[in-house]
């Protein structure tokens, strides 16, 4: 009987995992995660992670085998335990993430030299990044013909069932999970990712079950609509591999719904994740580097007063305020808000955008190296195929458009709450009996904007045109 080492990167989940079928084809099982310090994980990732990991370890004792806690270089911890137990192969799911694909290379160079074979199976992502290619051999850089090409290439592994058994080899030297000391420590400040989240396969599962009964067929209408909860939520799941991407994609078409428009869309942006994904296995520096070198001429402002007003939520603009602070107390926020928050960041306040990317990762439970850097370089214009410099989104008008009764802004600004759906998004419009009949002071119980959206907005596009001349 063969055996090998499973190494679970973001694929945590025993149900349609093609590393751990073939692990088990094989025979005996070791499954390991390694804790590397190259991952640089943001503290809501690793909120996050912490339970993701217990829910699987616990789930892959219920089978008979035991998950194995490393801490250390995956380069040397990978070769060193596929010697220990004297491992044939060592599988992994296949890894877009630029320290992954370093720490794969050196990997494989010495499993190699031991004689053990390094399988890197399709797991993460609806297809290989290498096999998408233009007509010219090129990667892509265009959503559309990109979007066009994987519909056309895609084709979803049959789906299978968690084992029953892990075959495991006997006790092998674990840590424990919590002197990694993933959670917060000094003081607690998850209550709300614990509130919103399941973190692990079976949250999982419950999330796309309940979207695809309930959301599915109103997704296009909902989806835009930050009050409603009309998105999936499935995407720090679908970053942690908690479900693959094939069981959403099968059970997505498969679902009984009226009309095909909320169906096709939500195919779309399952696909915006693949683009990203996509976008990074080609430009490793995406998320420090502009795609568009000239960009890294403008003249951002340094800022931290304001950058620190926008990280907490008291930037006096109601919407942008409502998303940051449903991002510090979920650890989400919805899309059409994180647009607007970061057209704010990069456009009104003309900060740099890696401020806001660097945010974002410390803060989402869906923290992304691929989605965070790729939406972070379209909002700011400098990503390929990304919105036009003129572009800057005007967070009123957005707010009036996208949350018209106020809702959202009332569940995250309690001290909005009084006012009427009229003077919500721009409570400094309010007749002051309006503002004093609401319990608003602005200035004092809720901020004056720290920017002229007017003013500021020109003041990006005379940045964003001086560098369009000298480009
Ligand atoms: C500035 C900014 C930063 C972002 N950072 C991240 C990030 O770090 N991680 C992340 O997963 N997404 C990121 N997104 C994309 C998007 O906001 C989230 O994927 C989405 O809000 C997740 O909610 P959902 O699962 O309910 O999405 P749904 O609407 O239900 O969509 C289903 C899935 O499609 C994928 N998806 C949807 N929209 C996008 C998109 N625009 N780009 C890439 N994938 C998409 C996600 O995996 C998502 O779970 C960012 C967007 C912006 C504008």
């Amino acid at each position: 009987m063969g055996r090998s080492v499973l190494w679970l990167r973001n694929d945590l989940r025993l149900a349609n995992n093609p590393a751990l079928i073939a692990a088990l084809e094989a025979g005996q099982v070791v499954p390991v995660f390694v804790l590397d310090p190259a991952m640089t994980l943001g503290a809501a990732s690793r909120w996050w992670l912490h339970h993701s990991l217990s829910s699987l370890a616990s789930e892959i004792s219920a089978r008979g085998a035991n998950l194995v806690l490393r801490r250390g270089e995956a380069r040397q911890i990978i070769p060193t335990l596929a010697k220990q137990i004297e491992a044939d192969a060592v599988h992994a799911g296949k890894s877009h993430e630029p320290w992954l694909r370093e720490a794969d290379r050196d990997i494989a160079t010495s499993l190699s030299t031991q004689r053990r074979a390094f399988y890197r199976h399709r797991s993460a992502l609806m297809l290989d990044p290498e096999q998408i290619k233009t007509k010219a051999g090129d990667s892509y850089r265009v959503y559309g013909p990109f979007a066009a090409a994987c519909f056309e290439a895609y084709m979803p592994r049959p789906l299978t069932d968690a084992p029953k058994r892990i075959r495991g080899i006997g006790q092998i030297d674990s840590e424990n999970i919590d002197e990694w000391e993933l959670l917060p420590t000094k003081f607690d400040w998850a209550d709300g990712l614990r509130a919103t989240w399941q973190p692990g396969e079976r949250g999982a599962q419950q999330r796309l079950t309940q979207f695809l009964e309930f959301g599915l067929e109103p997704y296009n209408e909902r989806r835009n609509l930050p009050a409603a909860a009309g998105t999936s939520m499935l995407s720090p799941h679908l970053h942690w591999g908690e479900i693959s991407v094939d069981a959403v994609w099968l059970a997505t078409k498969a679902a009984n719904t009226k009309h095909h428009v909320g169906k096709n869309a939500f195919l779309k942006e399952l696909l915006w994740r693949e683009f990203a994904a996509h976008l990074l296995w080609h430009h490793e520096t995406l998320a420090t580097a502009p795609m568009k070198p000239i960009f890294a001429s403008l003249l951002w402002r340094r800022a931290p007063t304001e950058l620190r007003a926008w990280k907490r939520g008291l930037t006096g603009v109601p919407i942008i305020d409502a998303g940051m602070r449903q991002l510090w107390e979920t650890g989400w926020m919805h899309n059409r808000v994180r647009m607007m928050a970061a057209s704010f960041l990069v456009k009104n306040l003309l900060i740099r955008w890696q401020d806001g990317e660097s945010w974002f990762w410390d803060t989402l439970v869906d923290a992304d190296a691929a989605s965070n850097a790729a939406s972070w370089q379209w909002v700011a214009g400098c990503g390929v195929d990304a919105t036009p410099y003129f572009r800057i989104f005007n967070p009123v008008l957005q707010g009036q458009k996208f949350d018209p009764g106020g809702d959202y802004v009332r569940r995250y600004i309690p001290e909005l709450a009084g006012l009427p759906a009229r003077y919500i998004h721009s409570p400094w419009i309010a007749p002051e009996s309006t503002l004093r009949a609401a319990r608003v002071t602005l200035g004092k119980t809720y901020p004056l904007p720290i920017v002229d959206l007017k003013a500021s907005r020109e003041r990006a596009l005379t940045a964003f045109r001086k560098l369009k001349i000298a480009g």
